[in-house]
């Protein structure tokens, strides 16, 4: 890995501005006086950007107006042209404000993924370039979200993959800081959309933020949050709006250490998910490999499963039932008949009407209390429960969509109020 910072002798500092920090020409020239304003105090900046505003989704919109399954390659060349517009313009914005400023496609900046059109992955960063740019004195700005395989076929990496390539970059040059810059000032206990009064955490580990933008919290990427534990990058997340103090993600050690007002509470948040639908395959023959047949054939269309929970029948049959993301949902559908004449189950049952709500802490299984208080609040308001999967780190339930938000908030109330 190339220590930018070394070769450059200035320490380097990633920021990464989310779509609605960048959605009009106004916001553009307020973020540029911001990087241009951390470029004086002496550092090296790079910038990885999102698409403007409701870019990408007006994207998608437009395209289900012309195709209801478009090729996944084609989505990528479709949707990896919203963070040029972005990325560009903050270039000429920066200029403006009086900095060399150079832009780059993930291609040009050496994100280079594997072939996974829509939900890439990444393989390596070929800084070189980027490096070079910054000895120069150069602010780098690098389109968000998207990469470049072997084949130089354009790829994306999954809606809100901006952070995944802010984070990969910061890894890539080995920059000191890496700085998520959004429109709430830090990571909360829930959603502020969602929840009245949340609170901000000062800090949170790897591996209970990774659990919470798994589980839904979609402040972060969860892929970020991977990559972040992985090459050990600590995360700031933060306004792009004001200065306040924001949150950090780090290592346990390094939270306990340096955070004094680490709290001992077990349950550090909530988080909910509405994107899911809910797959169940009826009366699946009880025998060894059924399991292995259906995940193998799914995993063959690329789907990405939340969730999985078998529940025994007597007479020889077992109910399956599974959690995808939404989007993924309508490229799955068409096989699913055919999946369940090959494995022998009576039916399949898709249910697009729940979400799920989750807990997240450290050391959740360790106290049964938890389970019960967060069944006992759900009950309280006349909210079913249907699968439930649960971790040392997590407790999820899958619950009627429409009473969702009513679910986080029972929630919030029982642990965090
Ligand atoms: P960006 O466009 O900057 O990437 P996102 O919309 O992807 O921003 O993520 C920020 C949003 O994440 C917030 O507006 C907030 O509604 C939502 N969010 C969900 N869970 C949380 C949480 N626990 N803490 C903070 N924000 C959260
Ligand atoms: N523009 C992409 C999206 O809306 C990526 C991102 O914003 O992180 O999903
Ligand atoms: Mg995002």
């Amino acid at each position: 890995m190339i220590k930018a910072a070394e070769k450059i002798g200035r320490p380097v500092v990633l920021q990464k501005y989310g779509g609605t920090s960048v959605a009009t020409a106004e916001h553009i020239r307020r973020v540029a006086q911001r990087v241009v304003a951390r470029k004086r105090e002496g550092n090296a900046v790079v910038v990885v950007v999102s698409a403007m505003g409701k870019t990408t989704d007006q994207l998608v919109s437009l395209s289900r107006e012309i195709n209801q399954r478009p090729p996944w390659r084609e989505m990528d060349m479709l949707l990896h042209a919203g963070e040029i517009i972005s990325a560009s313009l903050l270039a000429m914005a920066i200029e403006k404000e009086g900095e060399p400023a150079i832009s780059f496609t993930g291609a040009q900046a050496g994100m280079i993924t594997d072939a996974s059109h829509t939900r890439a992955r990444i393989q390596r960063v070929q800084a070189d370039r980027i490096v070079e740019d910054l000895g120069r004195g150069r602010i780098v700005v690098i389109t968000g979200f998207q990469g470049i395989t072997a084949d130089h076929e354009v790829t994306t990496l999954g809606r809100g993959g901006s952070d995944t390539s802010a984070v990969a970059f910061a890894a890539g040059i080995g920059a000191n800081e890496c700085e998520i810059l959004t429109d709430v000032d830090g990571v909360y206990t829930a959603d502020p959309r969602v929840v009245e009064n949340p609170r901000k955490l000062g800090w949170c580990s790897y591996d209970e933020m990774l659990e919470m933008a798994s589980l839904g919290a979609r402040v972060l990427h969860s892929r970020s949050v991977e990559i972040a534990r992985r090459f050990d990058v600590p995360l700031l997340v933060a306004s792009s709006f004001h200065e306040a103090a924001g949150t950090w993600i780090c290592s346990k050690e390094r939270g306990e250490k340096e955070f004094s007002d680490m709290e001992t509470v077990s349950v550090r948040g909530v988080a909910h998910n509405s994107n899911v639908a809910k797959i169940s395959l009826v009366d699946v023959p009880d025998h060894p490999g059924v399991a292995a047949g259906i995940f193998t054939t799914l995993s063959r269309y690329n789907v990405q499963i939340l969730l999985i929970v078998q529940a025994e029948h007597r007479g020889g049959a077992n109910d399956i039932s599974f959690l995808v993301s939404a989007e993924t949902l309508v490229h799955v559908e068409p096989h699913l008949h055919d999946l369940a004449k090959e494995i022998g189950a009576s039916r399949v049952v898709i249910d697009d009407q729940v979400g799920t709500v989750s807990i997240v802490g450290d050391g959740i299984q360790s106290d049964p209390s938890i389970a019960a208080r967060m069944f006992s609040s759900l009950a309280k308001e006349g909210i079913n429960i249907d699968l439930i999967s649960s971790s040392n780190l997590m407790l999820a339930c899958a619950v009627p969509k429409k009473r969702l938000e009513d679910a986080v908030r029972a929630i919030h109330r029982e642990f965090l109020e």
